[in-house]
């Protein structure tokens, strides 16, 4: 029998399996698909919430953790596997934020970079940004990673360790219980009818933005559920930006190889990830304000993901009661790829009974609390 069972191998299913792994532990990881191949696959990786002061002291507690472990954690992937998710520090400068002053005392009390800045600042890092703007708030140490890379990597790293077994296009259909515990699931490629049975210790549900169809399997409410996001990418003639730009909830994200990503909608609209004309319409808009180079110029990709959309405002990271052995780590919403490394880390302290890295609590899958996560 396994020791732990995770379901859903996203950036947070992928970075618990690798957690895990490193007690010894014999750890088993299902996707229905190719792991990393959903919201971690489509995310702009910006490794910072795109308003941070709008988030609750535990959010801001846990992305510190992760910003901090960051750089580690690619250098140690490219070291193992050869494949350079390349984590690039290009600041991030807010252009039209309403509320400077709020911002600023939060990054003050948090202790972050952030500083207000003039014309003159503004256009040396940003000088094809259209003219106008006389002042922004500029986070120096932001950076941004190629998430498909990391999850690769990832993947990679955990195909090397004898102690892990990655089982892809397999789907999660059924779990068996008793009173109190999880005692196996049930499993089955799509292209065939025939099922398998897997047991296991203790059973972690990272499955992003099925968790609550999941969840419900067993009768417990995980309020997760699919918001997608729709982007768009250009390939920069030559590099036009080289510093994320945020303005009005839309961002743009320069790539190391001269490639620029442009995003993002939010759409609830369940497990619908059909591309559409007016999503290219209002992302084309945006970036034709920020940048009006680009005018004529047509993206050369548009893409959309179902983020793990999670109304209270937190990720649910915990113990899930009445079972005695079975964890969820999900609902990072717009954040998963920045919170990925603490919360992959807190799932396994708690699962570990370690002391934890930041207070678990607030994260706690039955407490329920409101704030406005969603609405940055
Ligand atoms: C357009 C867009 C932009 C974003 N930008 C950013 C950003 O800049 N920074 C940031 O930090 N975050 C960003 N995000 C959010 C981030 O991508 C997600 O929060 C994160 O990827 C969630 O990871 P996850 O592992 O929980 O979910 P996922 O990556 O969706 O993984 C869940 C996995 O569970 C598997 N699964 C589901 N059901 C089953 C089943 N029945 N059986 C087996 N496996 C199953 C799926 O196949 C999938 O692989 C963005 C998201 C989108 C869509």
């Amino acid at each position: 029998m396994h020791d732990f069972l995770i379901v859903g191998g996203g950036i947070n299913g992928l970075l618990v399996a690798r957690e895990l792994a490193s007690t010894g532990a014999d750890i088993i990881l299902i996707d229905k698909g190719v792991t990393g191949n959903e919201s971690s696959w489509a995310g702009g990786g910006i490794v910072s919430p795109l308003y941070p002061w709008h988030y609750s002291a535990a959010v801001t507690e846990l992305a510190s953790w992760s910003q901090a472990k960051y750089p580690n954690l690619i250098d140690e992937l490219i070291d193992a596997t050869g494949i350079d998710p390349q984590y690039s520090v290009t600041g991030l400068l807010m252009l039209a934020a309403q509320d400077e002053q709020q911002a600023l005392s939060w990054a003050r009390k948090f202790n972050r970079r952030m500083e207000l800045v003039d014309a003159t600042f503004i256009y040396e890092k940003a000088p094809r940004l259209a003219k106008g703007y006389e002042s922004a708030l500029w986070m120096s140490d932001v950076a941004n990673v190629r998430n498909p890379r990391l999850c690769k990597a990832l993947r990679e790293f955990l195909l090397r360790q004898s102690n892990v077994r990655l089982v892809e296009r397999m789907e999660l259909l059924d779990i068996s219980t008793n009173e109190s515990r999880l005692t196996g699931i049930e499993i089955k490629h799509p292209a065939s009818s025939e099922t398998e049975n897997i047991s296991a210790r203790n059973y972690i549900f990272c499955a992003g933005a099925w968790t609550f169809q999941l969840m419900q399997k067993v009768g417990v409410e995980i309020n997760v559920h699919p918001v997608k996001g729709q982007m768009l990418l250009y390939q920069q003639q030559e590099s036009a930006l080289t510093t994320i730009l945020l303005k009005n909830g839309y961002y743009l994200i320069p790539r190391k190889d001269g490639l620029m990503l442009a995003g993002s909608t939010l759409e609830y609209s369940e497990f619908d990830k059909s591309i559409t004309a007016p999503a290219r319409e209002e992302l084309g808009s945006a970036v034709r304000q920020l940048l009006p180079e680009l005018a004529d110029q047509e993206p050369v990709k548009q893409w959309a993901g179902l983020r793990p959309g999670s109304d209270r405002g937190l990720p649910f990271i915990g113990k899930v009661a009445p079972f005695e052995n079975l964890f969820v780590n999900a609902g990072q919403f717009r954040n998963g790829l920045l919170l990925a490394p603490a919360s992959a880390r807190l799932m396994s302290d708690i699962i570990l009974r370690n002391e934890p890295i930041v207070t678990p609590e607030p994260f706690d899958p039955g407490i329920s609390v409101g704030s406005n996560q969603g609405n940055t």
